[in-house]
């Protein structure tokens, strides 16, 4: 069912601003989004930490930057850490401007994986959507979820069914999946460059079975990404001969998929129940198969064979012998599986259902 043209407020992670890459792959996320129902009509408003900046196609969109102290990570806490709000921070500043701004709006999306927003949203008689981006690092938050959408599962939404599956659902787990811009990623047809490894520099994230790979295969690994843990990039780089690994920084996207493309291969080695995993995606965009761990989000989006390969989690043997196996796979199906997939045009339809869905039932029994 297609309502009128929404008038959206969008509510950023508080963990960074919007380009920092502290926020991850959220932040990509919420820019596709953004893109995606413009072009299907709709007005957004975005409410987002200071320096936020959204590309020169999203001028329609007001952006209210709030001040104050980023939000720490729940990935980065224990299992069973309680809630912590630093003095000034962002994280209810961004929320005290939203429940004001979203007065005039049809709906308010929020994109932070944090504890005030969900708790708040079922006293607030307003439509406040949930896009979980994460799977259970935290019980406090996988357990406020869990109970509030039992009573209103239709407000929260999920990347994928792994990343759904971490949490206790009474009901089919709403999955949108996520979107890309197809044309902020070129195909490149030649599969004959380095391996290569892009996420945030972090234990989750499994850097160090990727540099054994290349370690045992006796190449470079070129790595991408936003330093989040240099204590643990230093660990690695000690435990393995100099020069294996390349790091090549954070880069905005174009000049990311420009070098990403060149890949033979993408290794992806998540520790964690990846909610997703843009960057597997993004490889894909550019024609680059993905040699994973059948774990998270890269387990549900890599269909072996056709656009990459999956191994058992943390088997690194199994990923050496993927990666040699890996020249099989045709990187134009890579790039067929992405424009299928995961545009943003294919991702902002299924976030406008949705929430139109949502609100049209809620019209029709009042
Ligand atoms: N990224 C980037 N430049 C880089 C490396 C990574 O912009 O040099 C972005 C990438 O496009 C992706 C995000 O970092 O959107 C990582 O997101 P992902 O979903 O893979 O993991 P997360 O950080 O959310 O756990």
């Amino acid at each position: 069912m297609k309502l009128k043209s929404l008038n959206l407020t969008f509510v950023s992670t508080p963990i960074g601003h919007i380009g920092s890459g502290r926020g991850g792959g959220v932040e990509l996320t919420l820019i596709s989004l953004i893109r995606g129902l413009i072009s299907l009509g709709h007005k957004i408003t975005l409410i987002a930490p200071e320096k936020s900046f959204l590309p020169s196609d999203c001028s329609s969109v007001e952006i209210r930057h709030i001040e104050g102290c980023d939000q720490s990570s729940w990935q980065h806490q224990i299992h069973k850490a309680p809630i912590e709000i630093p003095m000034n921070g962002v994280l209810p500043r961004l929320w005290e401007d939203a429940l004001e701004i979203g007065k005039n709006s049809d709906a308010i999306l929020n994109f932070g994986y944090d504890w005030l927003p969900i708790w708040v949203s079922q006293f607030i008689d307003m439509r406040i959507f949930h896009l979980i981006s994460m799977g259970d690092v935290s019980e406090i938050m996988k357990t406020l979820i869990q109970d509030l959408s039992e009573s209103d599962p239709n407000k929260f939404a999920f990347h994928t069914y792994r990343q759904a599956a971490d949490y206790d659902l009474k009901t089919k787990p709403i999955v949108v999946g996520n979107g890309f811009e197809l044309n902020d990623y070129k195909f490149q047809p030649n599969g004959n460059g380095p391996l290569g490894w892009v996420g945030r520099v972090s234990p989750e994230k499994g850097l160090e079975d990727a540099v054994a790979v290349a370690n045992s295969l006796g190449e470079k690994l070129f790595v991408w990404g936003f330093m989040e843990d240099v204590d643990y990039a230093s660990k690695i780089q000690a435990s393995f001969p100099e020069g294996i690994i390349e790091f090549r920084g954070f880069l905005p996207t174009d000049d990311l998929q420009k070098e990403l493309g060149l890949c033979r291969a993408l290794i992806n080695t998540p520790k964690w129940n990846e909610a997703y995993g843009n960057v597997v995606v993004e490889a894909m965009a550019c024609g680059v198969p993905v040699v994973a761990y059948n774990r998270g989000g890269p387990g549900e989006l890599i269909k072996p064979g056709y656009n990459g390969l999956l191994v058992p989690p943390d088997d690194v043997s199994a990923l050496i012998t993927a990666v040699s196996e890996v020249k099989a796979i045709k990187r134009k199906d890579c790039r067929t599986w992405f424009e299928n997939t995961a545009s943003k045009e294919v991702f902002a339809k299924r976030i406008e259902d949705w929430i139109s869905q949502y609100i049209c039932t809620k019209n029709l029994k009042t």
